[in-house]
């Protein structure tokens, strides 16, 4: 039962995280389960799929872009998404701040951090985040805000690894969000998945990203 699995992982998580419900391949229908369930937010990782369910679900659903996202796809997600998880470049910045302006909105945004050891994620070093929050032309963009940070650890079975990975981001997290800007304002570490939420919230995260844990392995 979907409703039991959610309520174990609130109780789990305590009031520490925000369980975003990752919902990536799934019908609707187990959205509106969730929904009924409590569930406010939902984690979606493409632009197009996360689109088409928008308008089927009730509008006080927060929405959460976790995937890669191209500048040519913001357009379709800036009227509607809560929390974009995966900036990586300032020109991605510089398209949802456009974006954003047209709506007349602010968008949230984490920068995505890379802190796996393997080749395939996405994301940037800690210098260049470092950088990107330092860049002059960051304080134009005020159709923008960023709140935090985001990173996958490593798939492995150790934990240690895992728990190293966390701590790191978090020590980058408190380190860049010390820096003061008109768009800056830390307040979200995304960390955390099916298999490593609960390191993640030990380790200081404040919105967990659950998907199978809660609706089944993904075909
Ligand atoms: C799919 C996905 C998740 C959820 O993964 P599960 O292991 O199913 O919980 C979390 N974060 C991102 C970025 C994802 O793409």
């Amino acid at each position: 039962m979907i409703a039991d699995t959610i309520r174990q992982i609130e109780t789990e998580l305590a009031g520490r995280a925000q369980l975003i419900a990752v919902t990536k391949t799934k019908p609707v229908e187990l959205l509106r389960e969730a929904y009924e369930a409590g569930c406010r937010m939902f984690g979606e990782n493409k632009v197009q799929e996360m689109a088409e369910k928008q308008p089927q679900l009730p509008a006080d659903v927060a929405w959460h872009l976790i995937g890669h996202l191209q500048t040519n796809k913001v357009k379709y997600i800036a009227p509607f998404v809560a929390l974009i998880h995966s900036v990586d470049s300032l020109k991605l910045l510089q398209e949802i701040n456009k974006q954003a302006a047209k709506q007349n909105r602010v968008i949230d945004c984490l920068l995505q951090i890379y802190i796996a050891d393997e080749e395939t994620k996405f994301g940037l070093s800690a210098d260049e985040a470092e950088g990107l929050i330092n860049d002059p032309t960051l304080e134009n963009l005020l159709s923008i805000r960023i709140v935090g940070l985001m990173g996958l650890a490593t798939n492995t079975d150790n934990e240690e690894q895992i728990r190293a990975e966390f701590r790191g981001l978090k020590q980058l997290y408190d380190k860049l969000g010390a820096i003061e800007g008109a768009n800056l304002n830390f307040s979200e570490l995304s960390m955390g998945m099916s298999g490593d939420y609960r390191i993640a919230v030990d380790e200081g995260s404040t919105l967990v990203r659950v998907g199978s844990a809660i609706f089944g392995s993904r075909t």
